[in-house]
């Protein structure tokens, strides 16, 4: 925020600058151009002042009386007064020589002018020559002053326009660069939004600008994201009891069988207690343990799975995965008609991965796969090495789906089971568990023949070539 507002007060004080420099050149422009015209004005007055000397020397050579000549020399006096004040200007026009070569003339025209009066007439003709190149010298200083007072007008009549189209290219810049961000910032909102709910979290790293706004939504997002990750893994736990429940049967069954047996075996003992001969005693008890020992594992997975745990990505063979989790989910399958068929050879490359979710993962797949198989099937669970990806099939000769579920299977609470058999949340919590171990979940399906869905996830580095 703090950055924002320098950013903010530094653009600000750059336009506040920029008008004060254009207004400061503004004033000093109209400053040089009363100067100018001041300077010219002057210029003007050696002009009429030589032409006054001019017309006092030609009064003289007709009516030869001292006092035109007297006049003249006032005027020329004049006339070299206002040069030489005006020497800086007319050497910045005309250079030093030509200044010098004007002070000359004038000198030799003064000279001349007091030698008129001794009636000699090549005098008189120089007289004039010099009078008329002088009245020449300062038309052209006066001509050169007029046109540089010409360009200082263009100068200042431009300017604005100048300004005006700067300040324009300026705005245009900063515009289409702003726009530009906030398209890229929009984007990134639509992008990261879209990645978010989908449970892809890597979209909120792709706004790479470090300018303060982009910092802040990613920091918006990084938030958000870290809040839903939270929230993601209340709903993996609050799905995992839901499963328990759907288990139920399932492992009500299985722990009957070992309890059953236990019952039987210790009912048997205790009837035929003394006639048993020592050894089968022995196979008796030795079964009743046997039975034990399945039903307290039944109990131990079952804790296994609930417990709720830190996750750690770390290397599982997809066999281990698959195996543990058909210890939870096999009998419940086997109720329902499911015959299950398992290709995941124990060779193939480790994933790195949590075992708690990947089992999450599978349950859900299972239990999905046994609800669209109402009247029993197939489930074919192969597992495979595809280029850096360890993928496993789940495919089952269930109901199957039409185009308009499958494009919605992924979405949170989409479901469309009846209520209380369906939340609509176990594809999206796959979708986000597969994405977190940095892998993709895809499905394919056929309505009334099946359904297909694959699990693809990254092979722990160093898993060799397939
Ligand atoms: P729920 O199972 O609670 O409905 P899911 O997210 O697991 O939520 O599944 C969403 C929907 O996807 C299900 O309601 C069902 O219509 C469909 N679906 C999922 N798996 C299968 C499958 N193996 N065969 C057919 N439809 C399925």
């Amino acid at each position: 925020m703090q950055a924002l507002k320098i950013k903010g007060l530094v653009l600000f004080g750059a336009y506040v600058l920029f008008m004060l420099l254009t207004m400061g050149m503004y004033w000093w422009n109209i400053d040089a151009f009363r100067d100018r015209l001041t300077t010219m004005d002057e210029f003007h007055n050696v002009l009429s002042d030589i032409l006054e000397t001019r017309r006092y020397e030609k009064n003289f050579m007709f009516y030869p009386e001292p006092n035109s000549l007297k006049e003249a020399l006032v005027y020329l006096d004049r006339a070299e007064g206002t040069v030489e004040v005006l020497r800086p200007k007319i050497v910045e026009i005309e250079g030093e020589a030509r200044y010098a070569e004007l002070r000359a003339s004038i000198g030799e025209y003064r000279t001349l002018l007091h030698s008129l009066a001794g009636g000699d007439k090549t005098v008189a003709v120089r007289t004039r020559e010099y009078g008329a190149g002088l009245v020449r010298t300062a038309q052209d200083l006066l001509r050169e002053k007029q046109q540089r007072i010409h360009s200082a007008l263009d100068r200042i009549k431009f300017m604005p326009i100048l300004v005006m189209l700067t300040l324009l290219v300026v705005i245009t810049v900063v515009f289409v660069w702003q726009a530009r961000k906030i398209l890229e910032r929009l984007n990134y909102v639509q992008r990261a939004a879209e990645g978010v709910a989908k449970g892809d979290y890597e979209a909120i790293q792709h706004l790479r600008s470090e300018d303060p706004i982009s910092v802040l939504m990613r920091a918006a997002f990084t938030n958000m994201a870290d809040e839903l990750d939270k929230r993601q893994e209340q709903l993996v736990e609050a799905r995992k009891l839901v499963s328990i429940g759907t288990l139920t049967s399932g492992i009500a069954h299985e722990l009957n069988n070992p309890l059953n047996n236990v019952s039987l075996t210790a009912d048997t003992l205790l009837e035929e207690l003394d006639a048993m001969p020592r050894a089968e005693m022995r196979e008796l008890l030795q079964d009743i343990i046997g039975e034990t020992a399945r039903a307290s594992e039944v109990v131990r997975n079952l804790l296994d799975f609930s417990r709720a745990e830190q996750r750690t990505l770390r290397p599982l063979g997809m066999a281990a995965v698959i195996r543990q989790t058909l210890k939870l989910v096999g009998n419940q399958l086997a109720l329902g008609g499911v015959k299950v068929e398992t290709d995941v050879p124990v060779d193939l490359p480790d994933i790195r991965g949590d075992m708690h979710y990947l089992q999450q993962v599978f349950i859900n797949l299972f239990l999905n796969a046994d609800q669209a198989m109402e009247k029993g099937g197939h489930l074919r669970i192969t597992g495979r090495r595809q280029g850096d990806m360890l993928c496993v099939d789940v495919a089952d000769t269930g109901c199957g789906m039409d185009k308009d579920t499958l494009s919605r299977v992924f979405d949170p609470f989409f479901t469309t089971k009846p209520v209380g058999k369906g939340t609509g949340l176990g594809l999206s919590i796959i979708y986000g568990i597969v994405r977190k171990h940095g892998g993709s979940v895809g499905v394919r399906s056929e309505p009334g023949r099946g359904t297909t869905f694959t699990v693809c996830l990254p092979i722990q580095d160093g898993g060799g070539e397939a």
